[in-house]
């Protein structure tokens, strides 16, 4: 009997895995977790039933989540991650020396616990020295922190379930808090495209904008998520990923990386119309 993993993109649209084996299934504390291999996408992980980490995709997300804004202030020494508990951002922050210490901050240990074990490839940097892990909930974790991080990095679940505090307006000012003057704030920011995502999407942005004096939109191609149109967040006090972008400084450092390079990081910041006219008048 053929297996498929089934997740519900839209009230209308379905997308499906063929599954070779269930390998993991538990019920943490805060939410449903789900490891399967599958023929075309290998191993992945779900949570709540939906997918967050495959092994023939991930490189698209972790190199867009820390490239952009690596490439944009080579400077950065201080980086806290909010999620991300499978481990895939920490791993290509760690490749730049020059950043001194990354706390990441997963509000679910079992999360980081089963990647550990079943997707040891993304969770691979975890044990670098200098990264401190914190499990606890990110929205506790920036209150009352002033001018520490240089790069805030929110990769985060959807805004329901433990996910939810991470995309409100009091999250935001103390990430703007915490944040040193040339900081950067990057935050999941789902999908333009079906009704739930792009009503997310405008909302989060709209509540960015009212907090951070420069906001934009970047996009990526997202194979396993809803519509394969995928966004992040770039927000900072001033410092702008198109003006300040250091393309020949990031060249110098000779990373190797799969989906980013310096063109694409130009383009990701060029929106089609459809959704520059939904973030117009927020
Ligand atoms: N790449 C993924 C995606 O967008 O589908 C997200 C990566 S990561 C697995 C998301 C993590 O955020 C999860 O492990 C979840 O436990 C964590 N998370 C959700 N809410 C959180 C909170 N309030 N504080 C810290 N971590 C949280």
């Amino acid at each position: 009997m053929e297996l498929w993993f089934t997740e519900n993109h839209s009230e209308g649209a379905r997308f499906s895995i063929k599954i070779k084996e269930h390998i993991h299934s538990e019920k943490s504390k805060f939410q449903q977790i789900d490891f399967f291999d599958s023929y075309e996408f290998g191993r992945f992980f779900t949570l709540d039933g939906y997918v967050m980490v495959t092994e023939k995709d991930e490189f698209i997300y972790h190199d867009m989540i820390a490239h952009a804004p690596m490439a944009t202030n080579p400077n950065i020494k201080n980086v806290l991650i909010i999620g991300g508990g499978d481990g895939g951002s920490v791993r290509e922050l760690t490749r730049y020396s020059s950043i001194e210490k990354i706390d990441m901050v997963e509000i679910d240990e079992r999360v980081v616990r089963c990647c550990q074990k079943y997707l040891p490839i993304t969770a691979s940097k975890l044990e670098d020295r200098r990264v401190n892990l914190y499990f606890e909930d990110g929205v506790k974790f920036v209150e009352n922190k002033e001018n520490i991080y240089d790069l805030i990095i929110v990769d985060s679940t959807d805004p329901i379930g433990p996910g939810e505090g991470l995309f409100t307006t009091e999250f935001y000012k103390n990430c703007y808090k915490a944040l040193t003057n040339n900081g950067i704030l990057i935050n999941q920011n789902e999908s333009p495209y079906y009704p739930f995502n792009a009503r997310e999407m405008k909302r989060s942005h709209k509540k960015i904008k009212s907090i951070f004096p420069l906001s934009k939109i970047y996009q990526f191609h997202m194979p396993t998520y809803g519509s394969g149109h995928w966004l992040f967040g770039f927000a900072s006090k001033g410092i702008d990923p198109i003006k300040d972008f250091k393309p020949k400084e990031w060249l110098k450092l000779g990373l190797k990386t799969k989906y980013y390079n310096i063109d694409i990081h130009k383009g990701a910041f060029a929106l089609p119309t459809y959704v520059q006219e939904m973030l117009k008048n927020l």
